[in-house]
């Protein structure tokens, strides 16, 4: 038996190119950072879990709903948190250009949730709780044959008092929104679902709640100090309330009501049975951790979909052609079972013809 466990990212891994898996999770070979970017939907995902634990403490005990706005409150704190830690962390080496990013990054972060926060009918939902904790970012495992186990992570796991029934939640902060046919597909979603069957959680399905990952535009004044009725990328409540503190009359400009009509969330829906879920986790997730454990031929899924994008693609090709695989190990990857000392070249002694 592993005694390593085992997730959906792995199987995820081993299904789209085992070479790929073989690289990342056998070999333990990773793509060499030399520091990690402050993530936007990292930073979004702290504030909006931060929120929804406010809304879990205040139902368990009980206490009538808040207004939408201490919520919001509660994620823009944690961002700003966030974002002090991330500073405290990275001081070395940052420069000015680099604080600033950050800060636009974590202002993008702030808005972007209490967006999220408003979109989402924040209290509609009645968070259910595991072993005397909310299922908030959780991590939960479950056994699984040959492995330690099977480890999940789902973003919310809540019922819906308007529609009925549990579901498990995820928050994508996207450039481009995937439509609802991507759902039938998620195999993410379906291994969540099982894991929670085997924990007596019974879901009616998942949804993946996207978000556009910049923010809203601020609409802007006209010289005359009305504000322009142009159509911009901004949403009617952010309009209403620019107007507002800008001392003028919503009642004079409800067309724009209408005519602000860009998609900044989309939430998509799916349900999945029991036995669609059962088929899944029989037919799919449990033959590759089977596959896996048997040493499997390592076979390159090379094709442009597949390579395209993939962190793995100079190694992988490199290794195919009998390249100095050693020095990329040096210098662009890092084998995580045995770290190197890292090559640094030296801008001057770089030959420039
Ligand atoms: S480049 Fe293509 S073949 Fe190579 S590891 Fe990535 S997906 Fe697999």
């Amino acid at each position: 038996m592993s005694d390593i466990t085992i997730s959906f990212s792995q199987i995820a891994a081993f299904l789209r190119c085992r070479y790929f898996w073989d690289m990342s999770y056998r070999r333990r070979i990773t793509r060499y950072i030399l520091r990690v970017p402050m993530d936007k939907g990292s930073a979004i995902h702290h504030g909006v879990s931060r929120a929804w634990r406010l809304l879990a403490r205040d139902q368990r005990k009980g206490l009538i709903r808040r207004s939408l706005l201490a919520y919001k409150k509660r994620a823009t704190t944690a961002i700003e948190e966030w974002h002090a830690k991330w500073i405290e962390e990275h001081s070395e080496g940052v420069n000015d250009q680099e604080l600033q990013d950050v800060k636009n990054l974590v202002e993008q972060a702030r808005s972007i949730a209490k967006m999220l926060i408003d979109e989402i009918d924040f209290t509609n939902w009645r968070i259910i709780w595991y072993r005397g904790k909310p299922l908030i970012e959780r991590e939960l495992m479950i056994k699984m044959r040959g492995w330690k186990g099977f480890r999940t992570f789902p973003d919310l796991v809540a019922e819906d008092r308007e529609m009925g029934g549990v579901w498990v939640l995820d928050w994508k902060s996207r450039s481009q929104f995937l439509d609802v046919s991507a759902e039938e597909v998620n195999l993410q979603f379906a291994t969540m679902q099982h894991v929670l069957k085997r924990l007596r959680i019974e879901t009616s399905g998942s949804i993946d709640f996207q978000i556009k990952n910049t923010p809203p535009s601020e609409p802007k004044r006209n010289k005359d100090g009305s504000m322009s009725r142009a159509r911009v990328a901004t949403t009617w409540p952010i309009y209403r309330q620019a107007l507002i503190d800008d001392g003028l009359n919503p009642e004079d400009y409800t067309e724009m009501e209408d005519k602000l009509d860009v998609p900044f969330t989309l939430l998509n829906r799916h349900y999945r049975s029991p036995a669609e879920v059962d088929a899944i986790w029989r037919q799919i997730v449990r033959p590759a951790a089977d596959a896996m454990l048997d040493s499997p031929t390592i076979i390159r899924s090379m094709s442009y979909m597949n390579c395209n994008g993939c962190w793995g693609r100079q190694f992988c090709l490199g290794e195919l052609r009998g390249e100095d695989t050693e020095f990329m190990l040096q210098t662009s990857y890092l084998d995580k079972s045995n770290p190197r000392e890292r090559i640094r070249i030296d801008p001057a002694e770089m030959e420039i013809s």
